[in-house]
């Protein structure tokens, strides 16, 4: 049976240890994270993801502020709800959830959150900085990930990391972290996308697969080697009548023949997902902290 790399008590732990640093803080008297989320318009999943986020920073004690605006509110109203809360000294994160509507442009929302604040990890500052490996916000699902190897002593040093997919959030920035300079990296990585050739061939030489493409079931076990790690990051719903919901997470792997194989496997749901709240608050808390970016 491979290691099954669990990412719902995974980030239990960091949540109750970020939980203890914010109690601390509160002894001391010292300022507690703040975290300002802008939602846009009426978005039955992006409620929910806010939601989420939301109450997670509540649970580990941190400040939240839900900032709702209309679907139909201009780019400048909201580039200048985005100025305020730059210059807002009692918000040290905020993350505008994306998709945005049509007639805004995400390049430019984007590009005005100061990176001091910038805890998506979104911003070309912050992109940049973690691409020449200098203190950064990285993004939450790459995050997720690097702290998933890291808190299974996965080993990294000279694997061969395949990454399938190349997206601004999670292929390019894993593909990049993969191959620094230092713990959890150090592979030789390849990077592959929808115009890759001999893609089930570069899969199977891969020690550490991470699956990134949006397409359920994608990777079967012929396309993985034996003992290999493997990182799936899809998440899919699926219609089971069995089930009370009428539908079932599934990822971008055959969870069930993959895990034949493999010496590790995340599982969809409870693998890569529950992680990336459990960056973002993580990343507040440095911007509390002001470590990423000395005040
Ligand atoms: P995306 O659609 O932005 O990018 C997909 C990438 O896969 C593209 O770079 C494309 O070139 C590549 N691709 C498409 N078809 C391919 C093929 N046949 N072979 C090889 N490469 C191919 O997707 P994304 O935003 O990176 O998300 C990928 C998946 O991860 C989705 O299922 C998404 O829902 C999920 N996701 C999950 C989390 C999480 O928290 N678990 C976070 C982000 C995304």
């Amino acid at each position: 049976m491979p290691t099954i790399i669990d990412g719902r008590k995974t980030s239990e732990q960091i949540k109750s240890e970020i939980a203890a640093q914010v109690s601390e803080i509160k002894a001391k008297g010292g300022k507690i994270p703040h975290l300002a989320a802008v939602l846009v318009g009426n978005d039955g999943a992006s409620q929910t993801y806010v939601g989420a986020k939301v109450k997670a920073c509540e649970q580990v004690g941190f400040e939240s502020t839900l900032v709702r605006l209309e679907e139909t509110v201009t780019e400048g109203e909201l580039l200048k709800v985005v100025q305020d809360i730059n210059q807002n000294p009692a918000i040290d994160g905020l993350i505008v959830q994306l998709p945005l509507p049509n007639h805004i442009s995400v390049e430019k929302v984007t590009n005005k959150i100061k990176p001091e604040k910038d805890v998506d990890g979104f911003t070309p500052a912050n992109v940049g900085r973690m691409t020449l490996g200098w203190p950064a916000y990285v993004a939450a699902t790459p995050y997720g990930i690097v702290e998933l190897l890291k808190r299974y002593a996965i080993e990294t040093a000279g694997k061969h990391c395949v990454v399938i997919g190349r997206s601004h959030i999670v292929g390019s920035p894993m593909s990049i972290l993969m191959a620094r300079n230092e713990y959890p990296g150090n592979c030789t990585v390849t990077l592959t996308h929808s115009r890759t050739k001999n893609l089930p061939e570069i899969a199977q030489s891969a020690d550490i697969l991470i699956v990134a493409l949006g397409k359920p079931g994608f990777v079967t076990a012929d396309m993985v080697k034996e003992g290999a790690v493997v990182i799936d990051v899809g998440i899919h719903r699926v219609e089971d009548v069995s089930k009370k919901s009428g539908f079932r997470l599934i990822g971008d792997v055959k969870f069930e023949e993959v895990a034949t194989k493999a010496s590790a496997i995340t599982p969809v749901p409870g693998g890569v997902g529950p992680m990336t709240i459990a960056s973002l608050l993580h990343n507040t808390l440095l911007a509390a902290e002001g470590k990423i970016y000395s005040k």
